[in-house]
């Protein structure tokens, strides 16, 4: 990493114009790993423009041009892929084994997929809807698109904002979580490298308050990306209705993981654990609510209980490691007050507090299981973010789904049965951007990933996202070449037709 210089823009690395640093940390240890130069609404302004100078030639790209650049990234990244594991898995505090086989081959991957999908923007077909005209759909780039991510996974989140926003046509300005702005700016040189003119995509490394609500009130950046908690989203959405600019949202989730009474018991157990622990919880998709039959709700919590017993908590670069710490000790701070409060009310069968010993000088909690939860309760309702999973009981199938809906989020959920009856209902009425059966966790490139309710609209990845980062134009061409049109009567009465 170039010592002080965290912004790039223009195809450059730059030190922040605000003269202020902020230290990033590895929660693994609490050790500094790089003192950051912050940007301020000046760098702000210099990439936007920046960004706006690249649009003009980018946007023209053919769409060859564009996925030659992003393929050729993807190789470059596939090249790096130790050195990102290594940096993702120190700021983020994941455990390396995490980072090399979920973050990084999943950036790779998405990077070559919209590589590829670069080159199938169509629009819908020409007709002659009227008759007397062809009409045809073209889809076009916005403008400069201003990103803001989250600190969950640094990596992928930069991948899911610049990519589908550049493979379509636009420049970037993205603005990472200032805990962990460290792999976006190696990601960001990759396009550079790989033939992206200079500004296409910038990053500038500043923090919410100030650089990443300049960018959202920005009048140059024509669409704001957020992925982020509910409460700061609706914050951006608000900042960007006075420019009244395009707003996708990625907020919040609590997902429900739904257990019939007929489900492969041992498939849900391990499922629920490996969605609920993975990246320590701190996944917008994790499992975070298990709704579990009465008849198997005991041998249920016994058996998460019992795993979350084996799951070796340690230092993020043992490839051993299968949990690592929150992401910062004022969000651990955050998770174990929830857990704490809910001893007051609820029953945590196990875990909730930090270890003990070497790991304690980091931000490790126990994974926790909590039952006997009142649902109204924040334990229930509001989002953890951590190894924490709540459990509650059901007796019939209505009650299941009711369980299941009753969140103000709607991002992911799963249903374990082997009743493809139970199966389809459950896809059809659990209130969510993506429903697993027997599953819980696993994305892929070519699928949306986007929310309801509370946790937002708009899609990641997949095609779908190019509705987001498109304009959809109609062009509409005569193809009579008559002077006097016949819907011209409505203004010019023709003699003898009054
Ligand atoms: P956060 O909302 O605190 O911060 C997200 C980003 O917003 C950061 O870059 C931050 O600097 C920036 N920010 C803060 N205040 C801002 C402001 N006033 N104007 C503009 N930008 C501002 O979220 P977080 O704690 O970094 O991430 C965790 C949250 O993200 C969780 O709620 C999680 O569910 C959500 N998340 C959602 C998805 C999804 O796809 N839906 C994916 C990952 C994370």
């Amino acid at each position: 990493m170039l010592a002080g210089m965290h912004q790039y823009i223009g195809g450059e690395r730059r030190a922040g114009s605000t003269g202020e640093s902020f230290d990033v940390l590895d929660p693994s240890t609490d050790e500094v790993l790089e003192s950051v130069t912050l940007a301020g609404p000046d760098d702000v302004d210099t990439a936007v423009a920046s960004a706006k100078a690249a649009y003009a030639e980018w946007s023209r790209a053919t769409p060859v041009e564009r996925a030659a650049v992003l393929t050729r990234a993807a190789a470059l990244l596939d090249e790096r892929a130790e050195e990102l594991a290594q940096l993702e898995s120190r700021q983020a505090g994941k455990p390396i084994r995490l980072a090399r086989e979920f973050d990084v081959p999943g950036t790779v991957d998405n990077t070559a997929f919209f590589g590829a999908a670069a080159r199938r923007l169509d629009g819908m077909a020409s007709g002659e809807y009227s008759g007397d005209h062809t009409s045809s759909i073209r889809r076009e780039p916005i403008g400069v698109v201003g990103s803001i991510a989250p600190w969950n996974y640094p990596l992928q989140m930069a991948a899911w904002k610049v990519l589908p926003a550049i493979a379509a046509g636009n420049t970037i300005v993205l603005k990472p979580a200032e805990i962990t702005p460290l792999t976006a700016l190696p990601f960001a040189e990759a396009f550079t490298e790989a033939g992206a003119p200079p500004g296409v995509v910038n990053v500038v490394t500043g923090t919410g308050p100030v650089a990443g609500e300049h960018l959202v009130a920005h009048r140059d950046v024509a669409m704001t990306s957020f992925t982020g908690s509910t409460a700061v989203g609706r914050r951006v959405m608000a900042t960007a209705a006075a420019t009244g600019k395009r707003v996708h949202l990625e907020l919040g989730g609590k997902a429900p993981l739904v257990v019939f009474d007929d489900a492969d018991l041992e498939a849900a157990v391990h499922g629920a654990v490996a969605a609920n622990l993975i990246n320590a919880g701190q996944d917008c998709t994790a499992a975070a609510r298990a709704i579990v039959h009465r008849s198997v709700y005991d041998e249920f919590v016994r058996g998460v209980a019992d795993l979350y017993a084996e799951v070796r908590m340690g230092p993020t670069a043992d490839p051993a490691t299968d949990l690592g710490p929150l992401s910062s000790r004022a969000h651990l701070a955050k998770v174990a007050g929830m857990v704490d409060r809910a001893r007051a009310y609820a029953k945590v069968v196990c875990g909730g507090a930090p270890p003990t010993g070497e790991l304690a000088r980091g931000c490790y909690l126990e994974p926790a299981v909590v039952t006997d939860v009142p649902l109204d309760s924040e334990i229930w309702r509001d989002e953890v973010f951590g190894p924490v999973l709540v459990v509650v009981p059901f007796d019939d199938d209505d009650k299941a789904i009711r369980l299941a809906n009753d969140t103000e989020f709607g991002l992911a959920a799963s249903a374990w049965t082997r009743d493809t009856y139970r199966a389809g209902r459950a896809s059809r009425e659990i209130e969510a951007g993506c429903v697993w059966v027997n599953d819980h966790i696993p994305i892929i490139s070519e699928m949306p990933h986007g929310g309801y309710k509370s946790s937002g609209f708009g899609k990641d990845m997949s095609a779908y996202s190019f509705d987001e980062y498109t304009n959809v134009k109609h062009v509409m061409h005569d193809i009579t070449g008559v002077a006097h049109k016949p819907w011209h009567r409505t203004i010019f009465t023709l003699p003898g037709q009054g």
